[in-house]
């Protein structure tokens, strides 16, 4: 699965825990992530993580463009509901997507631990028919 992190600054904490704690699960799955939040993940964690821009600098839309493509299968989005960010506009547009494109969404630590954990369960195994539907449709 095609998994995106993204964490607000006050939020990264958060997710470097996340990551750690999970690390036995995600690192079955490829990662992608905004710049700054991938570049501490990868270095808590030693997992290989694909690096988009710095959030502000557009990296929520790089991650939008995976999910209009239908190319992201869970999104991890640890947001901080009490600073203002200068690129809220990408934030919501990313979070629309996701309700657009039906990709599970986890906004904080709690929503999280149960997405991993159906993960691993393999509760999101329609995802791969989703994409195979996309294959051919692209045949
Ligand atoms: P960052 O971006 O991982 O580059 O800090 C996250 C964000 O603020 O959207």
């Amino acid at each position: 699965m095609n998994i995106a992190l993204i964490a607000h600054d006050k939020k990264k904490a958060d997710m470097i825990s996340f990551t750690i704690a999970y690390t036995h699960i995600l690192k079955h799955h490829r990662l992608f992530a905004t710049g700054t939040t991938g570049k501490k993940v990868a270095e808590s964690t030693k997992m290989d993580v694909h690096r988009f821009q710095s959030g502000p600098l557009g990296g929520d839309q790089q991650i939008g463009a995976m999910i209009a493509e239908n190319d992201m299968d869970v999104v991890i989005f640890f947001r901080d509901p009490l600073t203002a960010q200068p690129h809220e506009p990408d934030v919501s547009a990313l979070m629309r997507l996701c309700d657009v494109y039906q990709i599970p969404l986890a906004t904080n630590l709690g929503a999280a631990e149960i997405v991993i954990r159906a993960l691993e369960h393999g509760d999101f195994q329609w995802r791969e028919i989703v994409q195979k539907k996309k294959e051919q449709g692209n045949k």
